[in-house]
């Protein structure tokens, strides 16, 4: 349906693709000749060199490291306190928190606590790559060390300190005219120096903290465009947004309010970076939003009043499966409207999140590649496909990674109309080398400016990315690693398109085998939440009527369950798990009805409902595998006092299931299950608030198979 908002049809691409289809086509690829591939790896090790601090480079893992006097563990300790104070919101807190970790206990044996948020923290898997850590150790049982040594004042002090010097380490600047500042210093030493900033801040969570960040982009656009002077449109600074920051609904789900309220702020924040010829990248962020931000920044381009400037652009993730896609899409656009755009091609910085979003929605597939090397391989063909779209589009290759600055070196050839971009506080000895090496290549910093208060998403993102045991930053600071290693091409890594799936990965629906994981529905993929919001509009309304049941229709239906209880406990667990299992695969069928239900009855939305769907489900299959499991080994279910003995494996008996109004499906189906499994018979008593659907759930399992006399609905 075309959306007054935006006139161009809007984005559409499989969601979750496989991923051996897609190595297919980028391993057919047109290969590199060997001349080529030579000099990419001679540029390469140059910069590998230079990363490695051969010719007294500096940047990388190891030199923040060292840098900060973060080489010990101690120093590490410090630092991943310091991240988990950035979540703590106030300096009486902080101390709190401080002495809660580390003023009781005996931390000289680091195993009598510990503490989850700690161990798992960044900062901490930082210094595991730079095998500052040996197994076992932990940063609570360090600084409780410390902490005994020099006392909990001082801690704290240096625990302050140290997040001031992560802070420093990414972040040019507190606000935007130091940052400004700060970089107008930078200028000197390197030519070609261009800024995009940004302003820290992301999942603006209100709709008071999404108005602060706006005025915080329209206040950094103002100071920027005033010190940018008469520079050349490419080398003028810029502004990096996230979308995030700007809408505290920025969602699939809320299109509408979204088109309605976001683009408009968006595009007025456009129009003040036009009015300076300004730079203006929309970041990239989760890939449930990829489909939304295309509408967005589709409407905002499309809009006349930017005709004439070409600061506009978009960054995109090659981890994401539809990358190529999306170039497709952005540059069908701009052909349209006539008009060029920014593109600037990311790895993707979500990574962990994806994977963990994807299994917790129990969708088919990923959204991003699971093997580094096929990011690493589409990043390449995205590269080459963007180099041929100039200069309609204007590529800006961001990485940091030697190889595939190489590559793209080599692919761009001496014809510019591109630039690299990195990270302040990274790769700055592999730039500096590169821009001796090809003085013509320009290089932009993306450079973060904020307080404390907004630095942790980014932080956490950084410290992640290099602490990653694959992440090339952390690869080429060890030494022991050999530089050819370095220079292995994904198409080697990948050979043949059957591994391109990371088989240490399961895909979602088989993560808990032998148990099937429930199917969820992602939102962000506009097909899918389109289908669904069909199929559960086309349901009928619910026809039956409740009535409350007296006292002696309750005792026929125990008497008529104690009665059923004879055949019920003697039937096989097999044949009791079948049919638990077929109704978990009935309920996954008829998840539009039972949300329809849960809406109309339950006052569901329609998220709550699809996850309350899915409990069910999990739940008719868990008890399914656990019983068919604990009765087949003939394994004593332990019984109400803790001792086990075989003859608890039959049922008890007849027994009433009394559910709750908020969980009307879940719990109800979870209680009855789990009952009907062990062998008992079931009254099942819904709340009075919700008894619909749970006359839907006991005839779904009726027709699963379970007897009418085993389960009686009062
Ligand atoms: C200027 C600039 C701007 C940026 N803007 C954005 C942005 O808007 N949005 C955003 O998301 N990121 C952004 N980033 C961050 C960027 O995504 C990371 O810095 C980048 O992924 C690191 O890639 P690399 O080539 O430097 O390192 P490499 O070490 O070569 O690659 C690391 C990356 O590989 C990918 N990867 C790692 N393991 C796997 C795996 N098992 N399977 C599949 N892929 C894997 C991940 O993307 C990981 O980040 C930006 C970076 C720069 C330099």
């Amino acid at each position: 349906m075309p959306d007054p908002a935006n006139p161009f049809p809007p984005f559409s691409a499989p969601y979750s693709p496989d991923d051996s289809e897609i190595a297919a086509t980028l391993l057919a690829l047109p290969s590199l000749s060997a001349e080529q591939n030579a000099r990419i790896d001679s540029t390469a090790t140059r910069l590998i060199e230079a990363v490695r601090g051969e010719d007294g480079g500096f940047g990388g893992v190891e030199d923040m490291l060292r840098e900060f006097s973060l080489s010990t563990k101690e120093g590490l300790a410090l630092m991943v306190m310091a991240e988990a104070l950035l979540r703590v919101p106030d300096a009486a807190t902080a101390d709190r928190f401080i002495e809660d970790k580390l003023g009781q206990g005996d931390f000289a044996h680091h195993r009598t606590r510990s503490s989850a948020l700690l161990v798992n923290a960044s900062a901490w898997a930082l210094g595991l790559s730079a095998r500052v850590i040996q197994p076992g150790e932990t940063p609570q049982g360090t600084l409780g060390l410390i902490a005994k040594r020099i006392g909990l004042p001082a801690v704290r002090t240096a625990t302050r300190q140290a997040m001031r010097l992560m802070g420093n380490h990414f972040v040019l600047g507190e606000t935007i005219e130091s940052a400004l500042a700060r970089a107008a210093d930078h200028d000197a030493p390197h030519h070609h120096h261009r800024y995009s900033f940004d302003m820290l801040g992301e999942g603006a969570r209100t709709v008071d903290d999404a108005a602060r960040y706006f005025e915080s982009y329209a206040a950094a656009i103002a100071a920027i465009g005033a010190a940018a002077g008469d520079r050349k449109p490419e080398d003028r600074p810029g502004i990096s947004i996230k979308l995030s920051a700007l809408h505290p609904r920025y969602e699939a789900l809320s299109r509408t309010r979204v088109m309605s309220e976001l683009v408009p702020r968006v595009l007025d924040l456009a129009r003040r970076a036009k009015t300076h010829g300004m730079n203006f990248t929309v970041d990239a962020e989760e890939a449930d939003r990829l489909e939304l931000s295309l509408d967005v920044i589709g409407a905002v381009f499309a809009d006349p009043s930017l005709a004439g400037w070409d600061g506009f652009g978009l960054a995109v993730q090659a981890y994401q499966k539809r990358a190529g896609a999306v170039i497709d899409h952005v540059h069908a656009l701009a052909e349209r409207l006539d008009r060029r755009i920014t593109l600037r091609l990311v790895k993707g910085a979500y990574w962990d999140t994806e994977i963990k979003r994807t299994q917790e929605r129990g969708l088919d597939g990923y959204p991003v590649f699971t093997r580094k090397a096929m990011t690493d391989l589409n990043y390449i063909a995205c590269a080459r496909k963007l180099l041929a779209l100039r200069p309609r589009i204007f590529p800006q290759f961001a990485t940091h990674n030697a190889l595939s600055v190489a590559t793209v070196a080599e692919l761009a050839g001496d014809g510019g109309g591109f630039e690299f971009q990195r990270l302040h506080g990274m790769g700055d000895a592999l730039y500096t080398r590169l821009h001796e090496d090809k003085p013509s290549f320009a290089c932009r910093t993306y450079a973060p400016v904020g307080s404390h208060r907004d630095l942790l998403a980014y932080l956490v993102r950084r410290l992640l990315e290099n602490g990653a045991n694959s992440s090339f930053v952390a690869l080429a600071a060890d030494d022991s690693i050999p530089v050819a290693a370095l220079l292995e091409r994904p198409q080697q890594t990948i050979r043949t398109p059957d591994r391109a799936h990371n088989p240490r990965l399961p895909l979602p629906r088989d993560m808990y085998l032998p148990r099937i994981n429930s199917r969820g529905v992602e939102f962000g993929d506009r097909a899918a939440l389109d289908d669904l919001r069909a199929a559960i509009h086309g349901q009928s309304a619910p026809q039956a009527q409740a009535r409350t049941a007296t006292a002696e229709q309750a005792a026929i239906a125990v008497a008529l369950a104690r009665t059923g209880f004879a055949f019920w406990s003697r039937t096989a667990a097999d044949t009791r798990a079948n049919a638990l299992e077929r109704a978990a695969n009935l309920l996954e069928r008829r998840m539009p009805r039972f949300i329809a239900l849960l809406q109309s009855e339950g006052g569901k939305t329609i998220d709550d409902a699809v996850s309350e769907v899915r409990e069910a489900v999990d739940f008719c299959r868990y008890y399914a595998g656990e019983g068919r499991r604990l009765f087949a080994q003939g394994q004593p279910l332990p019984g109400p006092t803790g001792e086990s003995n075989t003859l608890r494996l039959r049922g008890r008996g007849a027994m009433v299931a009394v559910s709750p109004w908020n969980f009307p499906l879940a719990i109800f189906t979870g209680q009855v299950a789990a009952c009907l499994m062990a062998g008992n018979t079931v009254i099942a008593k819904p709340a009075e608030q919700t008894p619909l659907i749970a006359a839907d759930a006991v005839a779904l399992l009726h027709e699963a198979g379970i007897p009418d006399s085993a389960l009686h609905l009062v």
